[in-house]
């Protein structure tokens, strides 16, 4: 996409000087938004929580951030087969495809998103359930990519129907955005060849960042989810100038939590290249998290998580010791070693 396609959706836009002047470089992701989220940018504010999200600025060309990497939780050396991630003893996330409907400006898997990669090949998801077969010890899979719900409704029941044959008792779990971005793309259809897998436990797994993107169709396309059964999880990452905010993030878990979208992660945004203009510094988060806490009941108010840098794992808030250190925080890693994330 180029500006001038935003143009077309949204004559009432104006493209801004830092919006001009983005390249398309290793640390960033492809420009594309759907006409959709597109409808929900308010044109009279340049720094719009929704446009933030997905109009490119040069500010990810900017190599300023310290202690970035493109792969920070080094995926790449934990792949058990092509594209099957398996850093937790029992969840395992497998790249089901590149391609997202709409490319988020933080999106943290940017070593990947918008590649030339497309869809897993059969080959690999043969592997890929193989590898599941011979490990036992995982229990769930994450359906990721990029967006598990770009696929076309054959390749969908391939992936789904392979993984399932090789392990009947694979949880697993669908990743996605389109609900939030493209929601007219979830209809009854998909419904149905979800539940023609009917010993298969779904669980829905969507990444709300702004009480704005619940409108009325993405609540409808979720609806169609819960209706059937299907339980829906947010995961939002903490984004400064789009949600680093007490009343927004609280307005947002309280209007999950009344559609029966149970908040699960608020995410400290990873230490990945292009996308320090996004971070909230940890200390902040940490604050802005504590004074949520009295605001929600226990149903609204999500875990704290963060992926430590170099592969370190992810830790979490309410269950995972640190300690702070002059400008670090030190984190006792799921592998059982000392991990530091930068406070500021
Ligand atoms: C976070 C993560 C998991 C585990 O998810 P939980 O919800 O914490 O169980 C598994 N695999 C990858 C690649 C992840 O990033
Ligand atoms: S939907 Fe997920 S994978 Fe796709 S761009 Fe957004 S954050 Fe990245």
């Amino acid at each position: 996409m180029t500006f001038s396609d935003l143009k077309a959706l949204r004559p009432d836009i104006q493209i801004t000087r830092e919006e001009m002047l983005w390249r398309e470089d290793t640390a960033t992701v492809p420009f594309k938004i759907t006409r959709h989220f597109a409808s929900l940018i308010d044109a009279d504010d340049p720094s719009d929580p929704i446009r933030r999200q997905s109009v490119p600025t040069c500010l990810e060309n900017s190599k300023a951030g310290n202690y970035e990497t493109l792969d920070p939780q080094q995926e790449e050396q934990h792949l058990i087969a092509p594209r099957l991630v398996h850093r937790y003893q029992g969840t395992a996330a497998f790249l089901t495809t590149d391609y997202c409907a709409m490319y988020c400006r933080h999106c943290f898997r940017r070593r990947f998103t918008g590649g030339m990669a497309g869809p897993a090949a059969d080959q690999e998801i043969q592997a890929a359930a193989k590898a599941l077969s011979e490990n036992l010890q995982i229990k769930e899979v994450l359906l990721t990519g990029g967006d598990v719900l770009t696929l076309s409704h054959d390749q969908l029941r391939y992936l789904i129907s392979s993984f399932r044959q090789a392990r009947p008792d694979l949880v697993l779990r669908v990743c996605t955005r389109i609900p939030i971005v493209d929601p007219d793309r979830i209809d009854a259809s998909l419904i149905q060849l979800l539940e023609s897998f009917d010993t298969a436990p779904f669980y829905v797994m969507l990444q709300v960042n702004h009480p704005r993107e619940l409108t009325d169709k993405a609540l409808r396309a979720v609806r169609l989810f819960t209706d059937s059964g299907f339980p829906v999880l947010d995961q939002t990452v903490l984004l400064k100038g789009v949600n680093d905010n007490v009343l927004i993030l609280k307005e947002l878990f309280e209007k999950c939590i009344a559609n029966r979208i149970i908040p699960y992660y608020l995410f400290q945004a990873d230490l990945v290249s292009g996308t320090a203009s996004f971070r909230v510094p940890l200390s902040e988060s940490l604050r802005i998290y504590k004074d949520l806490k009295p605001l929600l009941s226990g149903l609204a108010y999500p875990k704290l998580a963060l992926d430590l840098p170099n592969g370190g794992g992810k830790v979490n808030f309410s269950t995972d010791s640190y300690i702070e250190e002059d400008g670090w925080f030190l984190f006792d890693g799921p592998d059982g070693r000392k991990h530091r994330y930068p406070k500021d």
